[in-house]
């Protein structure tokens, strides 16, 4: 008999019990086993109970049966497989999170070279939360709330060693200042590249405050028009249909800004195709000119933005490092938090999306649409 704690041998039992707990069905028939387990006198660790594979937690559960409810998990929601196995749904969340922690134990962590960091929205009351990802393998690594300094000192400071700080080349992150000056003290040596996903969702955002400026003055008929027109243009054009198409030309028809603002966004896109820090940097300078005389304010702040974290956009060109990873992988846990409400675990919610991008379960399609 092992000792469950240090795992060390003993030819004699201190005593024995008997449990019972729940297993995979039989036929019809919903099926329990009852096991004589025997306890250890470790020196080590004490009275203890003996090492029972099969026997994964002090839950009533056997590690096969946990392992099908793990697997039915990844498909549908806690709710649906708590109605399935006849269980409660806390009872399946639990099941669960051993079901993945099991799994992560079993497999080996790849190096970490290029890392991405981003926020994400979750609501109202908790606000951000902190999405750290390997880049290489497109799998979230760390959830730390809010978005603070600290909050990304922590992963730094608990979850690398030196040497693993220290092997990190590149770093993909929005250019939110707290998030740079986390880098600077721990991972000084490391390559800063705004990405493009980054610095298009500015560049939305400039948008959306032209459309808000220009049609919220209006008022009346012309507000009705553009109701809802907001996701139009904020959508690529490539990525719309000949009605759609329409409808936002009907849109610049009323407005000469809101036009100007949409061919600015879809014109910056296009630094991304450069390969050479020089050309890249010419076509942001044309770029910038073209707002001269705009009067386009929301434009003249992302501007400055850029101009502000130029190195970091140009680092592009010396470390291509993948876009859309951060995307996906925001996507994914996005994705998570919609479906199933009750992630108040990160630690749960984290597992999950490591499992979902281990089994690509959801990436491909983000991936396609991205
Ligand atoms: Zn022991």
């Amino acid at each position: 008999m092992a000792c469950s704690g240090c795992g060390r041998k003993f030819p004699d039992a201190y005593d024995s019990n008997e449990r019972s707990v729940r297993d995979l069905p039989w036929s019809a028939f919903r099926t329990t086993v009852h096991i004589e387990v025997y306890r250890v006198k470790c020196p080590e660790c004490g009275v203890k109970i003996e090492k029972v594979p099969l026997l994964p937690s002090k839950a009533p559960f056997s590690q096969r049966f946990e392992d099908a409810v793990g697997l039915a998990c990844e498909g549908a929601a806690a709710r649906q497989v708590a109605r399935r196995f006849g269980l409660a749904e806390s009872t399946v969340r639990a099941i669960d999170l051993r079901y993945l922690e099991r799994w992560k134990a079993s497999r080996r962590q790849p190096p970490l070279r290029e890392m991405g960091v981003d926020e994400i929205h979750v609501g109202k009351k908790e606000k951000f939360l902190t999405v750290v990802c390997n880049l290489e393998t497109a799998e979230p690594l760390w959830f730390g709330r809010e978005r603070k300094k600290e909050t990304l000192d922590v992963f730094f400071r608990d979850e690398l060693s030196t040497r693993q700080r220290r092997g990190i080349e590149a770093a993909c992150v929005d250019m939110w200042e707290p998030f740079r000056l986390s880098m600077a003290e721990w991972i000084p040596n490391c390559r800063i590249v705004y990405d493009k996903f980054h610095v298009m969702q500015h560049a939305n955002a400039a948008v959306d405050e032209v459309r808000r400026a220009e049609f919220f003055r209006k008022g009346g008929r012309m507000r009705d028009l553009v109701k809802g027109k907001r996701w139009l243009l904020l959508s690529r054009w490539v990525n719309l249909t000949a009605g759609k198409r329409q409808e936002l030309n009907q849109l610049f028809a009323l407005n000469r800004k809101v036009f100007k603002a949409y061919l600015l966004k879809e014109s910056l896109d296009r630094l991304w195709t450069y390969h050479y820090e020089g050309a890249m940097l010419n076509y942001l300078q044309r770029w910038i000119d073209q707002l001269r005389w705009q009067r386009l304010q929301a434009f003249q702040k992302l501007a400055v933005m850029l101009l502000d974290h130029l190195e970091g956009i140009l680092n592009y060109c010396r470390t291509k490092v993948p876009l859309g990873v951060v995307e996906a992988v925001n996507g994914n846990i996005k994705a998570l938090l919609r479906r199933g409400r009750g992630y108040k675990n990160l630690r749960y919610l984290l597992l999950k999306a490591q499992r979902m991008a281990a089994t690509r379960t959801e990436f491909v399609v983000f991936k396609k649409a991205a």
